[in-house]
């Protein structure tokens, strides 16, 4: 984990959750559920993780009956955004949520319930209320992107300044560093901001 998530989550205002318990109800992946599946039988501790507490609805209808905002929401930014058929998608809900929305294992509920929404791209059902506080850091990253494309323009500018092996060498390892950092938010769109 970088040491920005690592900021991100622990800054992250927990009473900003309304305690609605719609992100324990309809939930997706980007991974289809037989690669999910694949994916916990050989060990992986994310995969193994989700699956002992989400169960897929059986279809996207079934989904929709529990929640048709988060639903159509998930489609129109996953779907839509990635190109992707919503028949790709399946929806799932966890069998610790309550009727009254608790959760009936707050205490030991896993780690990926207490990181969520776990980046500032998550989807997070309409009016959920970490929404503004998730475009704010989006804002924040961007920014910083767009700062470190201009040092990179600056640093190869210097570079072609300096002769000393040792020099090239410091700046070179600050150019691969932001390479780094820009290429960890391609993702998410970082080669357009
Ligand atoms: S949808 Fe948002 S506000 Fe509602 S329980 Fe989940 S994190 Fe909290
Ligand atoms: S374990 Fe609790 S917090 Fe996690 S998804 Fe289920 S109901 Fe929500």
């Amino acid at each position: 984990m970088t040491s920005y998530e690592e900021l991100y989550l622990d800054r992250r205002p927990q009473n900003l959750c309304h305690m609605c318990g719609r992100c324990c109800r309809v939930v997706t992946t980007t991974r289809p559920y037989q690669e999910l599946q694949k994916m916990a039988q050989a060990g992986d501790e994310g995969a193994v993780d989700f699956l002992k507490i989400f169960e897929p609805y059986p279809s996207i209808d079934a989904a929709k009956e529990a929640d048709a905002e988060v639903v159509e929401n998930v489609i129109k930014r996953t779907c839509e955004e990635r190109n992707l058929n919503p028949s790709q998608l399946t929806f799932y809900k966890c069998k610790y949520l309550l009727d009254d929305n608790k959760c009936s294992i707050y205490e030991e509920r896993p780690a990926l319930c207490r990181h969520c929404p776990s980046t500032p791209w998550a989807v997070v059902p309409p009016g959920c209320g970490f929404e503004a506080w998730l475009f704010l850091k989006r804002e924040e990253v961007k920014q910083k992107i767009r700062k470190s494309k201009e040092d990179l323009l600056e640093l190869k500018l210097l570079r072609t300044k300096m002769k000393n092996p040792e020099d090239l060498k410091k700046i070179d390892a600050v150019v691969h560093k932001i390479y780094g950092m820009i290429e960890s938010y391609k993702k998410y769109g970082a080669e357009d901001w």
